[in-house]
């Protein structure tokens, strides 16, 4: 017999892999003007531009793939690696690969499917980029979703209570690259003048991660 917390975190049905990724494109489209205007502040101000055309281009090539979700993260993190430029096409590309990877074969996600997504991203992005908590990055973003929704796991929380800590987890560490000075890419030429505005790459984190959040909810309780 499973425990009521092992059942409550299964899925119940199968999920919609090409609607939840539809879901985080069409999210990153609405937002490309704030994250161009955050990245303009202390960049040069092309990171919403950036995403919103490498979704775009995934977008295009959705009807080629199953409705897997480790085919539709594969093809939105191999788009974004070879068709973006800047710093982020890596690093995303990197994000969304081993998140397909660590997705493949399954058509439910369980609690642990997902810890497992997340820790696969942020372990990725890290060895890729070298930053870590801090530096002013998107890992400022995704390193606290990933722990509070651990956290939240293990307190014997549902998977959807266990979403709703990633997605504040994620929120508040975007809200705290607004204090910190650049360690990594361009913005780190500015020093001290990188301070006083949220990092483009945690916003887009933090957008991605919500999107993907509230999509999943729809199939777990
Ligand atoms: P570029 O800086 O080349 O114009 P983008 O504007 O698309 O690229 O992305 C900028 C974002 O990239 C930053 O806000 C930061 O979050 C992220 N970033 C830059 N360098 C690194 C790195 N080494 N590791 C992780 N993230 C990084
Ligand atoms: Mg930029």
């Amino acid at each position: 017999m499973r425990s009521i917390a092992e059942r409550s975190r299964r899925m119940p049905q199968r999920v919609d892999a090409k609607k939840i990724i539809t879901h985080i494109i069409s999210e990153i489209e609405r937002s490309k003007g704030w994250l161009s205007e955050i990245d303009g502040a202390v960049g040069d101000g092309d990171h919403g531009i950036n995403m919103a055309k490498g979704c775009g281009m995934a977008l295009e090539k959705l009807d080629g793939v199953p409705d897997t979700f480790s085919d539709v993260f594969r093809l939105l993190g191999m788009t974004l690696l070879s068709n973006i430029g800047g710093a982020m096409g890596p690093i995303y590309g990197t994000f969304f690969m081993r998140m397909a990877k660590e997705a493949e074969g399954k058509e439910q996600l369980n609690g642990e499917d997902l810890l497992r997504m997340l820790e696969g991203a942020l372990e990725g992005v890290k060895k890729r980029g070298g930053a870590e908590v801090g530096d002013k990055t998107l890992v400022d973003a995704l390193q606290p979703a990933r722990d509070r929704y651990e956290d939240a796991l293990k307190f014997g929380k549902s998977m959807r209570e266990a979403i709703d800590s990633m997605i504040a987890g994620a929120e508040a560490g975007m809200q705290s690259t607004k204090d910190l000075v650049a360690k990594k890419g361009r913005s780190s030429r500015l020093g001290e003048r990188s301070k006083g505005t949220i990092d483009a790459g945690a916003a887009s984190c933090y957008i991605i991660l919500r999107a993907m959040g509230e999509s999943l909810k729809n199939y777990v309780e």
